[in-house]
């Protein structure tokens, strides 16, 4: 598929409000600064389509893209999660929304889970990766900003994630990735086009 054909289709606060549960998406999750948008950006070529919402306690929406103007074929950008000064109570609302998603939505095919390569396998990573697990539901680990390290280091810390995740193998797979470099976006799409052509 030629994500640069990706569209805003529509902002949603909540999982009622979502678009029709048909077809098929992806959905890109990731602690805030993870480096989501910017890996959403260079799949699809586009300077800003996912935006960060840099205000903490903004409302936050799911937001939903089309590709190839097909509404039946969508990438889906979950609301980053763990900016430090948000009160807990609205900590909890999102890690409900979010688990609410993963359990509820029919269409979703798999999970893109951007991490920092400095530093993967956060909580909030470790969450996701068990909602995951629970639905059976495959994800694709993108090590974001993998030009922060040497090629070796890169390499090592990209063989340590995958050991540390052994156990789920059949479900998760991990990759490095680079917006500013555009290092790993083809293997990045080539996952994509497999859930979503499947
Ligand atoms: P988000 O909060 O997960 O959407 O993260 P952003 O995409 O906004 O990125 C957070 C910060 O990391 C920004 O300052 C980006 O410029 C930086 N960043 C994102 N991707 C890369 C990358 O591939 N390489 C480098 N060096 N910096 C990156």
């Amino acid at each position: 598929l030629n994500y640069h054909t990706a569209r805003f289709l529509t902002s949603s606060p909540t999982l009622e409000q979502c678009p029709p549960d048909a077809g098929a998406e992806v959905a890109f999750a990731g602690r805030s600064n993870a480096g989501k948008s910017s890996a959403i950006n260079a799949l699809t070529q586009q300077k800003a389509l996912a935006r960060t919402s840099r205000t903490p306690g903004r409302t936050q929406l799911i937001n939903f893209f089309t590709v190839a103007g097909d509404a039946d074929r969508r990438l889906v950008d979950l609301p980053g999660y763990g900016y430090a000064k948000v009160p807990e109570k609205v900590k909890l609302e999102w890690q409900r929304h979010l688990s609410d998603y993963l359990r509820a939505r029919r269409s979703l095919r798999g999970v893109v889970l951007m991490m920092d390569v400095r530093h993967p396998l956060t909580e909030f990573d470790q969450m996701m990766l068990g909602w995951a697990d629970e639905q059976d539901m495959p994800v694709r680990i993108l090590l974001t900003k993998a030009d922060k390290l040497k090629p070796g280091a890169a390499r090592g810390a990209l063989q340590q994630v995958r050991h540390r995740l052994q156990e789920w193998e059949d479900l998760v797979s991990v990759q490095l990735f680079s917006a500013l470099k555009r290092q790993g976006v083809d293997e990045a799409a080539a996952q994509l086009d497999a859930w979503l052509l499947d």
